[in-house]
């Protein structure tokens, strides 16, 4: 279980996170969704600890991994990033991609053919990035994201670089794939309809705070205020 409780992070004057809360259950997926500057990609960068946090706390599965004062290594928290495009490195065909950051015994084992198959990509493990479409790469990046079995997987906008219709079909494999493994995961999006499509539950942010979680259906029929039922609204 990911627990971020009263979280604050400021860049001088701007007060990006003012008091965020959020609980990802294990095993869930939780889109994060608000309008640009709410405070998303923050809340991420915080998770993953690209940013210290000013005050409050983040845990995983109980162990406190950032206060204010205190911030374990992004390498040492077991968390995986999918960012928006270009994640994979251009010079290692899709096996080098995915076992990177892999111990032998996982290598050995067959890990990378198992994430590739289950993101629908069995068969291309020599294929060259080049070579694939941006969907199928960012397709890898996922699998890339699973093959060390991390304890969250956060997805940053993954699919805003591709276009409509392969949106649709990338993040349902996507979605299949983070399940099927069993994988604890936060997405951020400012697409009402890709968070009600893809996710457990979703968590509205506004100003730096979330003002609702809950399952999809119930953000959307039981707004907790007019500005979320505005926000929310814009979908239908
Ligand atoms: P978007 O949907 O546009 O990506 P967001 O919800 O992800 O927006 P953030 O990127 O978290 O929002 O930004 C929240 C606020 O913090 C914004 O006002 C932004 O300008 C500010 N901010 C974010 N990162 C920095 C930084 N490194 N230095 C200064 N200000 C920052």
């Amino acid at each position: 279980e990911l627990r971020v409780t009263a979280v604050h992070k400021s860049f001088g004057p701007v007060r990006a996170l003012r008091g965020a809360d959020l609980t990802v259950r294990s095993g869930t997926l939780m889109a994060v969704l608000g309008p640009s500057g709410s405070g998303k990609t923050t809340l991420l960068r915080c998770i993953a600890g690209f940013e210290p946090v000013d005050a409050g706390e983040i845990r995983l599965d109980g162990q406190q991994i950032a206060a204010s004062g205190r911030t374990v290594r992004p390498e040492r928290r077991r968390i995986a990033v999918v960012p928006q495009e270009g994640a994979l490195f251009p010079h290692l065909p899709v096996r080098g991609n995915v076992a990177y950051g892999l111990d032998r015994h996982s290598r050995r084992t067959g890990r990378v053919e198992s994430v590739l198959a289950l993101v629908g990509l069995a068969g291309f493990e020599d294929r060259m990035p080049h070579h694939l479409s941006g969907g199928q790469q960012q397709r890898v990046a996922v699998a890339r994201a699973l093959a060390p079995h991390p304890r969250v997987v956060l997805l940053d906008e993954p699919f805003s670089a591709l276009d409509a219709a392969l949106r649709t079909a990338v993040r349902q494999d996507v979605r299949r794939a983070l399940r099927a493994d069993g994988a604890t995961a936060v997405l951020v999006t400012h697409d009402q309809a890709e968070a009600l499509s893809v996710a457990d539950e979703v968590a509205v942010m506004h100003d730096g705070r979330i003002v609702q979680s809950g399952p999809p259906d119930l953000v959307y029929s039981a707004p907790a205020d007019p500005w979320v039922a505005g926000f929310v609204g814009e979908a239908v």
